[in-house]
């Protein structure tokens, strides 16, 4: 029988992993908390008409990625793809819509895509992401991009860079979208089946294209800048402005649309020079200020985005952990077992991080063990230590040991294990 092994593009978390993930993630929070966003959870599924109203029945993602199932209900039940129509639903349904405004939302947590999978990209993977929801004005746009931006200098994450545009409102975008029909069409015979459907369907989606041969076509095509109404190109230099502003660099990328179909104006990017080709995003996002309307809900302006986190985490260097090492507390024969149980108490009662090691190996094995679980501190208590009232408190960096009353022993050994840094800077 073979063994039963996890789902192709999904991932297991071993702890050290696991522990920089949360690095990563509690910095975005952390940063998105100094910009006033307060953390919000919304369910890992959804309404399936969530998504295909919202992030458009033509994309990639509506029409061939979604884990989609009807439950034993019979409704069509979506795992969530993406966070931004969710966190909006939220806002609508709920108190949140009463509060003063903008309100500013973060989010993290797993999503869910039918994508090929590969380098950088999964079928479950996890985002972080901003929304600040209830205001039109571009200086908002600046700030989320900001909060990003500031969060992957906090992480020490190099080597990126800002890519912004505006692919204007429901005023101009109409008719950029007939130019880029017009130019494309009579060419389309250079184009694959799949860029041909997205011209009769969706032809903005074009831009999205990584193939070659269409790349050469758009290259002589129209730009979206040249099609923006006065009030976008006035929304676009303010978000610039405000952007020199935080001191955050950029280029306006003139072919940058985004794969959902709610952006309006400001769409943005960051990328990253290690990622190649089409997962070379870190993380992107703009302004959606008909979404709601397409939820069925009143229009509401809001702007955000979203990072996927191990794209992030592959990058972002380990962080150091600056807390105290770990204790391994061990006795030396049954009837010590009672005193190192309690030493073990009082030692996690101070908050330390303790492992206890009650079997009946010798010493040597137990000190051998202690090693390997990267403890920084090994505590041993035997017949002569429990005689005597002591236990032995070795440092397992410098191998000194030195007997140290019971009673002593929480503050000693709390001080010895808080001048070690963990050994690994991850603990067992
Ligand atoms: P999107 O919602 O498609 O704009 O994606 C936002 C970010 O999520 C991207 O820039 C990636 O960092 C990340 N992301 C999207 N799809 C995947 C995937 N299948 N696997 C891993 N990360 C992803």
């Amino acid at each position: 029988m073979p063994a039963v092994q996890r789902l192709r593009g999904t991932a297991d978390w071993l702890p050290d992993a696991l522990r920089h993930l949360r690095h990563v993630e509690g910095s975005g929070l952390a940063v998105a908390g100094a910009f006033g966003y307060r953390e919000i959870a919304t369910p890992v599924m959804e309404p399936t008409e969530l998504f295909t109203r919202s992030v458009g029945d033509t994309t990639d993602i509506v029409t061939h990625q979604m884990y989609t199932f009807t439950d034993l209900g019979g409704r069509s039940v979506t795992l969530r793809p993406e966070g931004t129509a969710a966190v909006l639903r939220a806002f609508a349904e709920g108190e949140l819509r009463q509060a003063s405004r903008p309100v500013r939302l973060a989010y993290t947590g797993p999503m869910f895509r039918h994508d090929r999978p590969g380098r950088g990209r999964y079928r479950q993977f996890h985002q972080f992401g901003v929304e600040a929801i209830g205001e039109a004005e571009p200086e908002l746009d600046a700030e989320v991009i900001a909060l990003a931006w500031g969060w992957l200098d906090r992480l020490g994450v190099g080597g990126t860079t800002l890519a912004l545009n505006s692919i204007g409102d429901a005023i101009c975008r109409p008719r950029y979208r007939e130019a880029l029909v017009a130019h494309v069409t009579p060419r389309r015979d250079q184009l694959g089946p799949l860029d041909q459907a997205r011209l009769a369907r969706n032809p903005l989606r074009l831009l999205d294209s990584k193939d070659e041969a269409l790349e050469a076509v758009l290259a002589t095509g129209p730009l979206v800048s040249e099609f923006l109404c006065e009030p976008c190109r006035a929304a676009l230099e303010r978000v610039e402005a405000a952007l020199a502003v935080y001191g955050v660099p950029y280029h306006v990328e003139p072919r940058l649309v985004r794969g959902l179909d709610y952006y309006v104006r400001t769409t943005f990017e960051i990328w990253h020079t290690s990622l190649q080709g089409a997962q070379n995003a870190l993380l992107g996002g703009g302004r959606y200020d008909g979404l709601l309307g397409m939820l069925g809900y009143p229009d509401v302006p809001g702007v955000g985005f979203a990072a996927g986190l191990e794209r992030v985490a592959s990058l972002a260097p380990a962080a150091s952990d600056a807390g105290p090492g770990t204790i391994a507390v061990a006795s030396i024969g049954g009837a010590a077992v009672p005193a190192a149980l309690r030493l073990a108490g009082a030692l996690r009662g101070r908050g330390l991080r303790v492992l206890t090691d009650v079997g009946p190996r010798s010493a040597k094995a137990k000190l051998r063990s202690a090693t390997g679980h990267r403890a920084a501190v090994a505590c041993l208590i035997g017949d002569d230590e429990l005689r005597a009232g002591t236990v032995a408190v070795r440092d397992l960096r410098s191998g000194t040991q030195e007997p140290v009353p019971l009673g002593e022993a929480p503050t000693r050994v709390g001080a010895l294990a808080a001048a070690a840094s963990p050994l690994d800077g991850g603990g067992p």
